[in-house]
């Protein structure tokens, strides 16, 4: 099947397909995404989600199995579209960016049919997933070299992205006031579906912990559009984080070398604290990191070496909790 193909209205009231796209591109023959499809016997919301946009981030994947397996069509008002593999040449490669083409899923939405691997992909998570939903949310984790909280991120400008990452449940929730380009959230925007991230531990394996939180807030966020009847599983109440999640609120490195960070994960810092520093592979010193922002470190580089542009830090500032 090709990505313009598929069409949720073209599957039967009740039923549960697990199809695959066949993908137009320059870069291989032959490849193809997986596209799970649960069509519920009344109409009702559209929840579309994907994992493993970054190819070494598995916890959505397991998630979306474990969800998708358990649906029951005869009880459900709604849909669910999932890409559980988004990104299968990375997959195979254990890698956050394509093998094929050397590009960031992440950034290359909302993608071109025929184009390299990772534009076909996006062209067809773009038209065939995320121009059909009334929901979206990406399911993505701190991958091999990174450390961040498990958490539901949410566009501060959509009261709809934030009532659904209360719904999903996370120990933490950030919320973004602006959303930068080529990511499946700015295919949304301009779609204008609502939209939820996630993030996870990462490391290249499934804490427990982690799947159980994926778990329950996939099963929330479909109770909370009305997919699902059943009662929402309760969860503790959020530590909130503001911030942009982009570049005046992270730091990146200059310089191939090895990184070695002074401060922990989820540390208050204010602006100008030393953060970490780099050094070359003599020991020698190549360059200091200091806050730019008065906040709390929300991501860390956790692999030493590193390359010129990689990203060090992400900052975020804490929200007060209303009482
Ligand atoms: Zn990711």
């Amino acid at each position: 099947m090709r990505p313009h193909e598929f069409k949720l209205a073209g599957c039967a009231p009740g039923t549960k397909q697990r199809l695959w796209m066949e993908l137009d591109n320059s870069s291989q023959e032959g490849l193809r995404i997986p596209l799970l499809v649960a069509r519920g016997v009344r109409d009702g919301a559209v929840l579309a989600m994907t994992a493993n946009i970054h190819g070494d981030e598995y916890e959505g994947v397991g998630a979306i199995f474990e969800f998708f397996d358990a649906l029951d069509v005869a009880a459900m008002t709604g849909s669910v579209i999932a890409v559980p593999v988004a990104n299968p040449p990375a997959y195979a490669a254990i890698a956050r960016t394509s093998p094929l083409d050397g590009a960031n899923l992440a950034r290359v939405f909302p993608g071109k049919a025929g184009g390299t691997a990772s534009e076909a992909i996006a062209h067809a998570i773009d038209t065939a997933v995320i121009g059909q939903a009334s929901f979206f949310i990406d399911l993505h984790s701190a991958g091999v070299r990174y450390l961040m909280p498990t958490m539901a991120g949410f566009y501060t400008e959509d009261p709809r992205s934030r009532a659904a990452a209360e719904a999903f449940g996370a120990p933490v929730i950030w919320g973004h006031p602006v959303i930068p380009p080529g990511r499946t959230l700015s295919s949304c925007k301009d779609h204008g579906v609502p939209f939820l991230y996630t993030e996870a531990t990462g490391a290249g394996r499934i804490k427990r912990e982690d799947a159980e939180i994926f778990g329950r807030g996939l099963r929330n966020l479909a109770r909370h559009l009305g997919i699902l009847a059943s009662a929402m599983e309760p969860s503790a109440p959020p530590v909130e984080l503001y911030g942009d999640g982009n570049t005046d609120m992270g730091l990146e490195t200059s310089k191939d070398g090895f990184f070695v960070p002074t401060v922990n994960f989820l540390e208050p810092v204010v602006k100008g604290t030393l953060v970490g520093k780099l050094v070359d592979l003599d020991g020698s010193l190549l360059e200091e990191y200091r806050a730019p922002v008065d906040g709390v470190v929300a991501m860390l580089r956790m692999t030493p070496s590193v390359r010129a542009g990689d990203p060090l830090f992400l900052f975020a500032t804490m929200v007060e909790q209303k009482s």
